[in-house]
């Protein structure tokens, strides 16, 4: 298996267009979270790696953004057919190192290659203003410029489709970066360095440094020489990088946690509803950031519905993502597992049913049953925290006004979704949800043509859309005066 990712595999930094260790030449071990076992190494690199990583792409940019769009667009077009011709062994590496179905891994790298696909294209239309002018003998011009250098900070969910996301903005617009992936899964980051050499991006533009998240950080935050921080990962860490990075005024953008609820109205179509639910649930084992952490149903439906919902959760296949057919692979790590395990016990004690799954699978290690809860009460830790795990609360609810109070009763603000055939009541709950994204009978919304991005706490800043160029862009006002009219 690991001969075609070979090729991709990269067990050192790309710093100024070399592959090199860290200078204290430790390493980090990188495991294959379905067996345990090792896969390869990493450096452990720090503040001073980091630091020659900040300086070569701010020498790159000083060329790099003289490069003209349809360029820039062209390499990444190059970068995104890359990635589809190599998508097969893209997805192994990304199985292998994460641990989720080749299904899924095959369909993560599709996805970040048409996020790519897309900032070719939206950088080529980053379009400035001529506004009417108070004065008759001056013009007034609005620019768009590249930031210049930028950080992407990257989890371990979804390691490739979070870093295009940053880089393919970044490049379209002008900028270059050094990006740091998240230790668990650094290969699929360090294969972006190695496509972005084959298809031709010059040294410097993309830079990789893994290791210390801690002093990796740091130094990001206080050179002065990165203009913007792209972060995806947990809240807490987010909040550690907006106050860090406030003593350099970075642009940030946060990505940042979920507690999505899932509602169904008593007039909703229950089979779509279940479809959905298992989408919005289950995909990557429950480690997204817009998997559904909390469903509330309404009274009438709600006992049809946890039977269908524990019916088709039962149904799953758990294993190894290498094997034909699997639907769910293992958790990230043994730490996931009991976090999952706290959140039943917790649910199990206040009055909570478990009626599918529940435990860890047969499979051992880090494999966890598909589980759903009936009766969960807003006491429950699920209610504010997010659970990142295959475990489904069901919460019953009585009124609309009643549902989106409870959807709303959180500090984050990410996705959420509604089950209903009433257009009014469709209009009133997305109208009264207070998040960055919703699905209306719709369990799956991320595509690269929509913004995608929280509110509250779950972040700042979007990614995708139109709207997913702009934090990478600097707007310039320019007075041109004395011109004798
Ligand atoms: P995490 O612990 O916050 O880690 C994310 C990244 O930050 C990793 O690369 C990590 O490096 C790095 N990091 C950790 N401490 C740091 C520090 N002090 N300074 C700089 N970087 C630091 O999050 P995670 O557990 O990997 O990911 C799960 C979280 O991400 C969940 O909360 C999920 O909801 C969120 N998420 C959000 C979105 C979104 O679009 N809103 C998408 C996906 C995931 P190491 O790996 O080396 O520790």
């Amino acid at each position: 298996m690991l001969q075609k990712t070979s090729h991709f595999m990269r067990q050192a930094n790309l710093i100024d267009g070399e592959w090199v260790q860290a200078d204290s030449g430790r390493t980090i071990d990188v495991t294959n979270p379905a067996t345990g076992l090792k896969i390869g190494t990493v450096p452990k690199s720090g503040a001073a790696e980091t630091r020659r990583a900040i300086e070569a792409a701010e020498t790159a940019f000083q060329s790099w953004r003289k490069t003209s769009a349809l360029e820039r667009s062209k390499l990444l077009r190059k970068l995104h057919d890359a990635i589809m011709d190599n998508q097969d062994a893209l997805a192994e590496l990304l199985t292998i190192e994460q641990g989720k179905s080749l299904f899924e891994s095959r369909g993560e790298v599709a996805s970040s290659a048409a996020y790519i696909l897309w900032f070719a294209e939206e950088g080529r239309r980053v379009y400035g203003d001529v506004v009417p002018s108070p004065w008759a003998d001056r013009r007034i011009l609005v620019t768009k410029e590249p930031v210049g250098v930028i950080a992407a900070i990257t989890p371990w969910n979804f390691p490739n489709s979070m870093l295009a996301r940053k880089l393919g903005p970044a490049l379209a617009a002008g900028c270059t970066a050094v990006v740091k992936p998240a230790s668990q899964t650094p290969y699929s980051g360090l294969a972006w360095g190695a496509l972005c050499e084959e298809v031709g991006f010059p040294k410097g533009v993309v830079n990789i440094v893994t290791g210390s998240a801690g002093e990796i950080g740091d130094e990001i935050c206080a050179n002065p020489l990165v203009r913007k921080i792209t972060f995806t990962g947990s809240t807490e860490i987010g909040k550690i990088l907006i106050q860090k990075s406030a003593s350099t005024v970075k642009k940030v953008s946060m990505e940042l946690g979920g507690n999505a609820p899932f509602l169904v109205f008593d007039d909703a179509d229950i089979d779509r509803a279940i479809e959905g639910a298992m989408t919005a649930k289950y995909r990557n084992s429950g480690q997204t950031c817009v998997c559904t952490n909390r469903f509330f149903v309404q009274a009438g439906i709600y006992d049809e519905f946890v039977e269908k919902l524990a019916a088709a959760s039962n149904k799953l296949k758990v294993g190894s993502g290498l094997d034909e057919g699997v639907q769910q692979g293992p958790l990230i790590d043994e730490n996931a597992v009991e976090k999952v395990e706290e959140f039943i016990a917790d649910a199990t004690a206040k009055g909570g049913k478990v009626v599918a799954g529940g435990k860890r699978h047969a499979l051992g290690g880090s494999f966890f049953e598909p589980t759903v809860i009936a009766d969960a009460s807003p006491k429950m830790k699920f209610m504010k925290e997010e659970i990142f795990g295959p475990v489904a609360p069901v919460f019953r609810f009585e009124t609309e006004e009643e549902a989106v109070s409870l959807a709303n009763d959180t500090e984050f603000g990410l996705a959420c979704y509604f089950y209903t055939g009433n257009l009014g009541r469709a209009f009133r709950v997305m109208e009264g949800l207070k998040y960055g994204m919703v699905g209306v009978n719709e369990g799956l919304i991320t595509t690269p043509e929509a913004p995608f991005g929280g509110v509250k706490e779950s972040g700042l800043g979007k990614e995708g859309g139109h709207q997913g160029i702009e934090d990478y862009l600097d707007t310039k006002y320019v007075c041109i005066g004395g011109l004798g009219f």
